[in-house]
């Protein structure tokens, strides 16, 4: 049996809703999943009440967090968070201002550069509190000025391109202090997708981060390579970090992720939530 701890729904990013998240997992037969919107658990409630009518599937409640690490924006996913926690809504609260002033100076420089867009139909199109640049590639398309969310990426939205801006992202230590204080575990998301995946500089990273308390790291994702996967493997065994893995399904916003099978070939085995969760456990029981 398989499973999938990286996922968005349309809290943030993603096209489908929880609940149709719940669906597909009953669909792929997938073992447990993991809700994991960017910035927001505002996914979570609909994502655990939904969940009663799928017995065999275990849910994990989560969210993805990018943070500042120099010129970098490293990813974290926290599991096993308690999205009532005040501390940590007040927390995603803030991400989510520095968001949406990222938002518009996006706007601005697009229509600098002679893009018709505007604020409102971003936000209408998140629909969510947590507005991100996979819907202004949604609207820069239905207008048709690119055809994919790739192109819109590649020639417009991502860093060095006329319609990027950086957000102002949260310090590692206080976003993993936060996590834990609201029970959770916190994964490196896609330690792989850095440095050009130069193991020299990814240690690097992985030390500053357990220094920071990182609790483990995705072993499993769609882009690694099974030597990839076998090296993260043996680097969380080194260090005593848990091990996480998912596809980080977006929905239609990118093209060719599947929920638990990524683009074909990923297979994260059940035993990889039984550990999370034991490790989880361990760790409340610890505090
Ligand atoms: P934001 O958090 O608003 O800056 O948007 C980041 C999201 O945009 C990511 O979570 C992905 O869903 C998407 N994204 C980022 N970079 C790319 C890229 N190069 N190609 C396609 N989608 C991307
Ligand atoms: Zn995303
Ligand atoms: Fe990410
Ligand atoms: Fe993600």
């Amino acid at each position: 049996m398989l499973i999938d701890l990286h996922i968005h729904s349309t809290a943030s990013d993603g096209t489908r809703s929880p609940s149709e998240i719940l669906s597909l997992a009953s669909e792929r037969k997938l073992g447990a999943v993991a809700l994991t919107d960017h910035d927001t658990v505002a996914g979570i409630p609909e994502f655990l009440a939904e969940s009663a009518k799928y017995p065999d599937i275990k849910v994990v409640p989560g969210v993805e967090i990018s943070l500042k690490h120099y010129d970098y924006s490293i990813h974290v996913v926290g599991l096993f968070i308690d999205h009532k926690s005040e501390l940590l809504n007040d927390f995603l609260c803030g991400i989510r201002k520095n968001r949406d002033m990222r938002n518009e100076m996006i706007i601005m420089k697009l229509k600098k550069h002679g893009f018709d867009i505007s604020l409102e139909e971003v936000n209408a199109e998140a629909g969510g509190e947590s507005a991100g640049r996979p819907h202004f590639a949604s609207i820069l398309i239905r207008k048709g000025y690119f055809s994919e969310p790739q192109e819109a990426f590649d020639k417009c939205l991502k860093r060095g391109r006329p319609g990027y801006c950086d957000r102002i992202l949260p310090l590692p230590a206080d976003a993993i202090d936060v996590i834990h204080k609201a029970g959770g575990i916190v994964i490196w998301a896609h330690p792989m997708s850095y440095v050009d995946a130069d193991r020299r500089a990814l240690l690097k990273i992985l030390k500053f981060l357990i220094g920071k308390g990182i609790d483990g790291i995705e072993a499993y994702y769609p882009s690694f390579t099974p030597e990839q996967n076998a090296y993260l493997l043996s680097i969380a065994e080194k260090h005593g970090l848990a091990v996480s893995g998912g596809s980080d399904f977006h929905g239609d916003n990118m093209k060719g992720i599947d929920m638990g099978t990524g683009s074909g070939t990923l297979a994260v085995p059940y035993s990889v939530y039984e550990k999370l969760e034991e490790f989880s456990k361990g760790k409340r029981n610890s505090a």
